[in-house]
């Protein structure tokens, strides 16, 4: 007898093949058998009449290393279909933490808002806290290539000396050997923005030994996006390292429709058979923190340096017109979305502009910025409305790049002020893509959420409904999946929806959160 029984399913696998109808079995965890006709019998039966059953959708760019601790059946994600997410994106891991880094790791977690004092020192204690807690949704390691450098040489801008980084090699070896994918940098944060090519190389070659993978968020996403999409494909062809370039898009008016060049190269690269590919999420705004439109020699010693020279007027000056030079940001298109300190909580929802205005008729955009800055030490979160809708259409069509919602495990009973793309992304694309502009087949979406994913990473036994792979499912109404949320009401669920299974648990059904400790880590063998 099996476990479950899914019977009379539209059955997408994830490998971007033509649907077919079909029952699914599942036993100790597994996807047992795909059969029509006369099945044997289940110790429970789900009647699909003809929804859609799919892959478990994979997160391809996760950020819930925090909020798995805090919040470990993740609502807002399991409740949009997935099953497994990729962690320690854009540089930042929860680990590894060092005696002599620890400092540093724990002053840059305030300045993102998190209080907590880390008790373990590397991923393997990271693993075995997340274990005793249990979670709901798989979890895949990558290495923050910023806690490596903050390890190393704390939050300092220099370059990287013969020993630091011989340091950095031997902390993200001792990880590679304990099973993460590979690492990820951020390339416009602290400290990742203060990292030359050569040191990135050096890292993405310890990766490639391991058939790793590095995921970029790149250095700049607006006036030098493409030069910086080169430097990650630079790094896959000097190394051989599988690159992610992490949510491509093109920051700034003045900058839109460069993601057509940038899609060629990714091509391009493809073509001389280096393994690179992109991920994206399905909006035209991004969500950030003031403290990332600074400029980078202004971000040398961390909080504590921008503060600095935010209060020295000559270099508040030099700020100032590095950035307006830029031109990429327009401040009416930069809207607070989080702050700590409560007396700035009525700010949430207003742009840097309206601010200024309402502050009276002297006041200007940049003031209200460093002040904010100064006000939060730091941690200001922003939503900009800086991509067009158009460059958003071409990212999501494109043969290369595959769905990661850039969000986080929200912790629950908490007003969530944020990014839609927390509770939304996953049904908002299919609804969007497949549904509303009818800009890709239903298989085309589903193999951008699961099976694509999967076949980058070399995840061979999830991803695809096949035999023998983990029952990691999602059925979903094509009618009604839909991700509602948006940006004046982000914490609105997902629908459509119908059932999520991990690892042959039933974790999410009816809009019900099972709670069961479903997911695994996701450890990468040697051998693959
Ligand atoms: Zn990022």
């Amino acid at each position: 007898m099996y476990d479950y029984l899914i019977k009379n399913a539209l059955i997408i696998d994830g490998t971007g093949a033509e649907a077919y109808q079909a029952d699914v079995a599942v036993s100790e965890g597994k996807i047992l058998d795909i059969c029509s006709g006369e099945s044997a019998a289940a110790r429970r039966v789900f009647e699909a009449n003809g929804m859609i059953l799919a892959p478990g959708f994979i997160d391809l760019h996760s950020h819930s290393d925090l909020g798995l601790i805090l919040s470990p059946f993740e609502p807002n994600k399991i409740s949009q279909g997935v099953t497994t997410e990729v962690g320690g994106n854009c540089g930042f891991s929860l680990f590894p933490v060092t005696p002599e880094g620890r400092p540093a790791v724990q002053q840059l977690m305030r300045a993102y808002g998190a209080e907590m004092e880390i008790p373990w020192s590397d991923g393997r204690g990271y693993y075995a806290a997340l274990k005793q807690r249990g979670f709901g949704v798989n979890y895949l390691p990558l290495v923050g290539h910023g806690l490596l450098r903050l390890n190393a040489m704390g939050a300092s801008a220099a370059e990287v000396s013969t020993t630091q980084l011989k340091a950095m090699e031997n902390l993200l070896t001792a990880e590679l050997e304990a099973g993460a994918w590979g690492f990820s940098t951020g390339l416009a944060y602290m400290p990742g923005c203060f990292a030359g090519f050569e040191e990135l190389k050096a890292l993405a070659a310890v990766t490639a030994r391991y058939g790793g993978v590095y995921t970029s968020h790149i250095r700049n996403q607006g006036n030098d996006l493409l030069s910086s999409v080169d430097e990650a494909i630079a790094l896959a062809e000097t190394t051989g390292v599988s690159v992610i370039i992490s949510h491509l898009k093109a920051y700034g008016v003045s900058n839109w429709g460069k993601v057509e060049a940038a899609l060629e190269k990714i091509v391009a690269a493809r073509t001389k058979g280096y393994k690179v590919m992109a991920d994206f999420y399905p909006y035209d705004s991004s969500e950030s923190t003031l403290m990332y439109e600074m400029p980078e020699w202004a971000k040398a010693g961390g909080v504590e340096g921008l503060i600095r020279r935010l209060n020295d007027q000559q270099e508040r000056e030099k700020v100032r017109q590095e950035i307006e030079s830029r031109g990429e940001l327009s401040w009416d298109r930069v809207v607070v979305s989080g702050v700590k300190n409560e007396a700035h909580s009525g700010l949430i929802g207003r742009s840097i502009t309206q601010i200024a205005q309402d502050a009276g008729p002297d006041r200007e955009p940049f003031e209200v910025v460093t002040e904010l800055l100064k006000g939060e030490q730091g941690g200001v979160s922003t939503i900009c409305r800086l991509m067009s809708e158009a460059d958003v259409d071409e990212i999501a069509v494109a043969g290369v790049t595959a769905l990661g919602s850039d969000s986080y495990a929200l912790p629950e009973g908490q007003l969530f002020t944020g990014h839609p793309r927390n509770w939304g992304a996953f049904p908002h694309f299919y609804d969007t893509y497949v549904q509303k502009k009818k800009l890709l087949k239903p298989e085309q979406a589903v193999y951008k959420m699961s099976g694509m994913a999967a076949d980058f990473l070399g995840l061979s036994d999830r991803g695809k409904i096949k035999p023998g792979y983990w029952a990691d499912l999602v059925l979903f109404d094509p009618e009604s999946i839909a991700g509602p949320a948006s940006f004046t009401a982000p914490d609105t669920p997902s629908t459509g929806i119908d059932m999520v299974m991990v690892n042959g648990v039933v974790q999410y059904e009816h809009t019900k959160l099972q709670r069961e400790p479903s997911g695994e880590i996701l450890l990468k063998s040697k051998e693959s």
